[in-house]
């Protein structure tokens, strides 16, 4: 059996790998295809399609953004979208600017608890430029601050934790959109981080759907095989492709945790074979 992994993270954004590293990893791991999909950048792809090229693993390019469906915050994937787009690199843009801003308002709120970190210190975490949440924590780390990055989440940084700041966020739509310009195709990551009610999740991607999305993640470690036979069931339903992927971030998230099930997880290159259609299908509706 040969397997895949569609959903990565490197030091481009909060992952500890370099884009090439990461490749290795997935080389090593025995993939036949890896995507890498670096939180709201695409700057580590083009040193990750050349590694992949070395090594004989499929890199497929791709992003993870942040955005919102009405109230919720949700993560989209994209695939195959170009780089270079300049829809899309402005839109990256915004949201790197937007990231600073909620960078400062957190450690705006952390002086005012009495923890004072400098910006100058975060940007000396963060290998590539990109901070995020995690940089945040992992500083609060070797501060001694905290005992560990869950911690620090627990405490100070997820959504309502004491030092939690929002930043402004795309509408889903409005990102499925610009994938798609992009050349890309969308697919909702990790539904089991938003709900585990299956009538929530099958609103969620009815509504999506309307909008473009083409698959949903449900191959993922932390979904219960129960969870993820549900979701291929809706994915069925609704005509949407099946993804997979571990959320790989190097140290800080090692390894794919065992899912409940206990299983190694793992995802099958079969799925990637009717993405690769849908992708071709989606494409030719929109140049024919
Ligand atoms: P940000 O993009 O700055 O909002 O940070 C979100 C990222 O933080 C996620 O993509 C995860 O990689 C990471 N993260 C969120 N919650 C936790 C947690 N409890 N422990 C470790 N990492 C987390
Ligand atoms: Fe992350
Ligand atoms: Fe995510
Ligand atoms: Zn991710």
């Amino acid at each position: 059996m040969e397997y895949i992994d569609l959903h990565t993270h490197s030091s481009c954004s909060d992952g500890t790998l370099r884009p090439a590293e990461v490749v290795d990893w997935a080389a090593t791991s025995g993939l036949k295809v890896m995507a890498l999909t670096d939180h709201d950048t695409m700057a580590g792809v083009a040193a990750a399609l050349a590694r992949g090229r070395e090594k004989g693993v499929e890199v497929v390019p791709g992003v993870e953004l942040s955005v919102r469906h009405g109230a919720t915050a949700v993560h989209l994937l994209g695939y195959w979208l170009q780089p270079d787009d300049s829809g899309l690199q402005q839109r990256l843009q915004r949201i790197q600017a937007a990231r600073q801003e909620r960078n400062q308002q957190i450690l705006a709120k952390l002086n005012r608890l009495g923890i004072a970190l400098r910006m100058a210190d975060l940007r000396k975490i963060s290998a590539t430029g990109q901070i995020g949440r995690p940089h945040i924590a992992r500083l609060l780390v070797a501060r001694g601050v905290v005992r560990d990055v869950n911690q620090a989440f627990a405490i100070y940084l997820r959504r309502g934790g004491v030092a939690y700041a929002e930043r402004r966020r795309f509408e889903a739509g409005e990102a499925i959109a610009a994938i798609h310009r992009a050349g890309g195709i969308s697919v909702l990551a990790h539904p089991g981080q938003l709900d585990s009610s299956p009538a929530i999740i099958s609103g969620l991607l009815i509504a999506l759907k309307a909008q473009g999305l083409a698959g949903v993640e449900a191959c993922y470690p932390s979904h219960s095989s129960r969870f993820t036979a549900t979701l291929k069931r809706l994915a069925r339903e609704l005509d949407l492709v099946v993804t997979g992927g571990s959320d790989f971030h190097g140290e800080v998230r090692p390894g794919p945790p065992a899912g409940l099930t206990g299983a190694v997880f793992r995802v099958p290159y079969q799925l990637y074979e009717i993405m690769k259609e849908k992708r071709r299908m989606s494409l030719g509706k929109e140049f024919k």
